[in-house]
């Protein structure tokens, strides 16, 4: 926060008052002149800036990782599963605290900023989803996985269909990450369940692109490695769930 000239605060009056009273900067600086409104009196005070503490951030964004700096309040607490806002110079985005290490390797789920050393975090504005896709003919042999690339906040629904380029499935179980906050089961499988995609582990769903289409997708696959912005699955869960 900084100060403004017409910007109010609370500080001690050298000639009205033995508390505080609201004083409206006059010429922000260094030393800034400021008017008790109480009694009118000018003087000169420095204004304390609130100040932020930095931490080390690590951000986990699908199977890839950054560490960057990130300013906090110092009275802030952080928790698990909470959200916060990455501005720096490497990003900016929405991530969630996956974990908290202390000195001396230390972990927790919730500590005071001062006490923390790296937060551990997973970007959650963007996301990439692992589908595992049963082919609808039952055939567990060409099962197949692979990940799609979704809003943070888009949600899936057991029992409806997503197209996804030329990949067309039903939904049919959803498998809840570790640290997302407020589900009452790990996984649902449930009709009319649903989950956000920041908050997915795992897609289980239906394919319902024709079987031709499959093979030859599956082949293009193997060969290409990436197409169309889906990505062959790339141990992704496991990157994402192996740092707690
Ligand atoms: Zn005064």
């Amino acid at each position: 926060m900084s100060f403004e000239s017409g910007s109010r605060l609370s500080l001690g009056c050298p000639s009205c008052s033995a508390g505080e009273t609201v004083h409206e900067v006059l010429s922000p600086g260094g030393q800034s002149t400021v008017r008790c409104t109480a009694c009118g009196h000018v003087h000169k005070e420095q204004i304390r800036e609130e100040q932020e503490i930095e931490r080390k951030v690590i951000v986990s964004q699908g199977s890839e990782s950054f560490t960057t700096r990130v300013g906090f309040d110092p009275d802030e607490r952080l928790t698990t599963g909470e959200e916060f806002i990455v501005d720096s110079p490497e990003a900016l985005l929405q991530a969630r605290v996956t974990g908290l290490e202390l000195g001396g390797e230390k972990r927790a789920d919730e500590a005071a900023v001062d006490e923390i050393d790296t937060v551990w975090s997973r970007a959650v504005d963007n996301v990439e989803v692992a589908v595992t896709l049963h082919p609808n003919d039952g055939d567990r042999d060409i099962t197949r996985s692979f990940s799609v690339t979704v809003p943070g906040d888009f949600e899936f629904v057991i029992g409806e269909t997503e197209s996804f380029g030329d990949e067309e499935f039903d939904v049919e179980g959803l498998q809840i990450r570790e640290n997302a906050p407020e589900y009452r089961f790990e996984k649902l499988d449930h009709r009319g369940d649903s989950a956000f995609a920041k908050d997915l582990k795992r897609l289980y769903a239906r394919d319902q692109s024709s079987t031709a289409w499959s093979a030859w997708w599956y082949l293009r696959q193997v060969f290409s490695g990436i197409w169309f912005g889906m990505r062959r699955y790339r141990d992704y869960g496991v990157a994402a769930g192996s740092y707690w």
